[in-house]
């Protein structure tokens, strides 16, 4: 499987409407199955092991992954993957739930910049500023002109990190409602992940129809060429890991990240390798 696939198969075209009803979840892209999916795998594990040298190294940029989707989708998921396969002191996480009351206060984006990541790390997101034209949207906790104008206020936000080096990678985990009922309905038996259930997430699949029309036009209005949206088949657990990982990879590939210069301060012949023994 040529890895470009995965990267030109989920991207969303700048501008585009994507179709969530026409993009199947359990797709594969080719992919043979968990076999081929692990040699995937294990070649961006060989690659982010030389790229997250080079981008510490560099101290300049920075890469931001954002994770989007239904309950159940998988964020959690993604998240362990890349934390197998980044160092612990380039990662960065953050999940945004609920606003806090002192959040309130303030204008979205202000939690949301405080987590950015800082030159030469990688910040994953577990929910990000989109939830504020999502769950804001569908529960109308905001009036509609304050979410409408939120697209272009994010798309200027972007940019300015953009601008600061600070790459975005996002990524919405497209699961099928059948497949969240049966994770759900997994949570609540097993009791070690009983924690993560909210009856609150039975609810929003009343307002299934509604999410999907809002991720549409968040993606739609939000989807730029230097920060585009991926949309991830996330009913297998195996696809959607290998196809998170491979875009991440990709991204940082992209940044061409310099070998570093010598250090400075080397003795004469400090470089030469000494006899052994
Ligand atoms: P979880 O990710 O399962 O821990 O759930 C976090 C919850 O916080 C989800 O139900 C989100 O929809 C909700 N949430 C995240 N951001 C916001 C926001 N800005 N306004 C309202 N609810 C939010
Ligand atoms: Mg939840």
């Amino acid at each position: 499987m040529n890895p470009t696939r995965i990267r030109d198969g989920l991207r969303v075209t700048p501008g585009g409407r994507p179709r969530l009803d026409r993009v199947d979840p359990r797709d594969t892209l080719g992919l043979s199955g968990r076999e081929e999916a692990e040699a995937v795998v294990a070649r961006c594990q060989e690659r982010l092991e030389a790229l997250q040298s080079l981008l510490a190294a560099e101290d300049r940029r920075s890469l931001l992954v954002v994770l989007q989707g239904m309950d159940a989708s998988g964020k959690d998921g993604v998240v362990r993957t890349l934390c197998g396969a980044l160092n612990p002191m380039i990662l960065k996480l953050a999940a945004f739930g609920v606003p806090t009351k002192p959040e309130l206060r303030h204008d979205f984006l202000w939690r949301i910049t405080r987590e950015l990541p800082e030159r030469g790390r990688v910040a994953v997101f577990n929910r990000s500023h989109y939830e504020d034209v999502l769950v804001v949207r569908v529960d109308g906790l905001v009036p509609e002109d304050v979410w409408r104008a939120r697209y272009d206020q994010i798309v200027r936000f972007e940019e300015r990190l953009a601008e600061i080096g600070t790459t975005v990678v996002k990524l919405m985990l497209h699961i099928s409602p059948d497949e969240q009922l049966e994770r759900l309905r997994q949570r609540a038996a097993d009791p070690l992940k009983r924690w993560k259930f909210s009856a609150d997430d039975l609810r929003k699949r009343d307002q299934w129809d509604a999410y999907m029309a809002a991720y549409e036009d968040a993606i739609e209005r939000t989807g730029t060429e230097g920060a585009p949206w991926y949309v991830i088949p996330a009913d297998r657990k195996w696809a959607r890991n290998t196809f998170a990982l491979e875009i991440i990879t990709s991204a940082l590939e992209r940044l061409e990240l310099p070998e570093p210069p010598l250090p400075d301060g080397l003795p004469d012949g400090f470089l030469e390798e000494r006899p052994a023994g």
